[in-house]
């Protein structure tokens, strides 16, 4: 294998600057020189400093409402297409709307659909083991639900682990430019309130106050609440399933991520389009995804088998307790020769 040749430390230390724009930049440049690695996370600490901007900009109902909105339609956005279509494949979109799909994705400021899916099947591998990218068990809070983000040695996308997307050129374009698509998302909002300022005035917004509220505190609300199915789901809930992790059902999750709360039910079946399987696991991507099921744009989800989601611990558990008994009553032959101490 070949040794990367030490490059100059201007030309390292560019390419994480490049690299906020094009995902690719530097790929092998990190490599020799890590220690430019801090310069990464800054854009990801400046989002979350522009929300302090709400001291400048103030505040009105209108700016609220878009920011609640937008954080609704991407918390769908997150759950439904990169989570259990793009990583999951758990139904079939055709090549236009799964290209909106990922469109959509990039505005979630949470890179592009080829890094999330392709992290994702890797913590499904290896869920909750020292390889997991964000085991709460193998590395604590902090590190799950934000540390992994900003660790350099995951920044870039892992292609051979989703062969399935990444022959899609139009796919790899969102991810590789992921960056400029969320920074013409922030200013797609600041337009907004441009327009809206100036078309209506008695809405009392501006250009900043939409930014800052519209496009900032939303994604970085978005941002955190997606991360608790990471940091969180793997600690608090309950355990209806013996899945070989210690991933959780919590409804109050589930309510905030739009379904994803029920992430033991997921790591029990992973295919399943559906995560809340109960009438009362409220899931509102599922409700969302049979509604576009029905105008033809989803296609083929697919179900939990009956026997699968009845497989509960508690059962998993009697069948264990019935066999124990059952040994009792008829112990296994000893073979002959074998020493019996009463
Ligand atoms: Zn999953
Ligand atoms: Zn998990």
């Amino acid at each position: 294998m070949l040794t990367p040749r030490p490059q100059p430390w201007w030309k390292t230390g560019f390419a994480w600057v490049f690299r906020w724009f094009d995902s690719e930049a530097g790929r092998d440049a990190q490599a020799v020189n890590a220690r430019w690695g801090w310069l990464n996370s800054l854009p990801y600490l400046a989002m979350h400093a522009m929300c302090l901007g709400i001291i400048w900009v103030g505040i009105s109902p209108i700016a609220v409402i878009v920011a609640v909105a937008f954080f609704a339609l991407r918390m769908f956005v997150v759950t439904a297409f990169y989570h259990r279509y793009f990583s999951h494949r758990s139904y079939k979109l055709n090549r236009f709307w799964q290209f909106v799909a990922g469109l959509l994705g990039t505005t979630c400021v949470q890179r592009g659909p080829l890094w999330w899916a392709a992290h994702h099947r890797h913590h499904h591998r290896y869920s909750d083991e020292p390889e997991d990218t964000h085991s709460p068990v193998q590395r604590g809070f902090w590190y799950s639900h934000v540390g992994w983000i900003l660790d350099p040695k995951n920044n870039y996308t892992h292609v051979e682990r989703v062969p399935d997307l990444a022959k899609f050129p139009e796919l790899r374009f969102l991810d590789r430019f992921c960056v400029l698509i969320a920074v013409a998302t922030g200013a797609g909002m600041y337009y907004l309130g441009k327009g809206l300022a100036a078309a209506y005035p008695e809405l009392g917004t501006s250009a900043g106050q939409m930014l800052i509220w519209g496009f900032f505190v939303s994604t970085v609300f978005l941002h955190h609440a997606t991360f608790t199915i990471n940091s969180l789901s793997h600690v608090w809930g309950k355990r209806k399933y013996e899945t070989t992790d210690d991933s959780r059902n919590n409804w109050m999750l589930a309510i905030l991520t739009f379904g994803e709360g029920w992430h033991n039910n997921h790591h029990h079946y992973q295919a399943s389009t559906r995560q809340g399987w109960r009438w009362y696991e409220v899931d509102l991507t599922f409700y969302i995804l049979k509604l576009l099921s029905f105008v033809g744009i989803v296609k083929g989800m697919k179900r939990v088998p009956d026997r699968v989601r009845e497989r509960t611990a508690k059962v998993v558990r009697a069948e264990r307790i019935r066999a124990e008994r059952a040994g009792q009553l008829r112990p296994e032959p000893v073979a002959a020769g074998d020493s019996v101490t009463p």
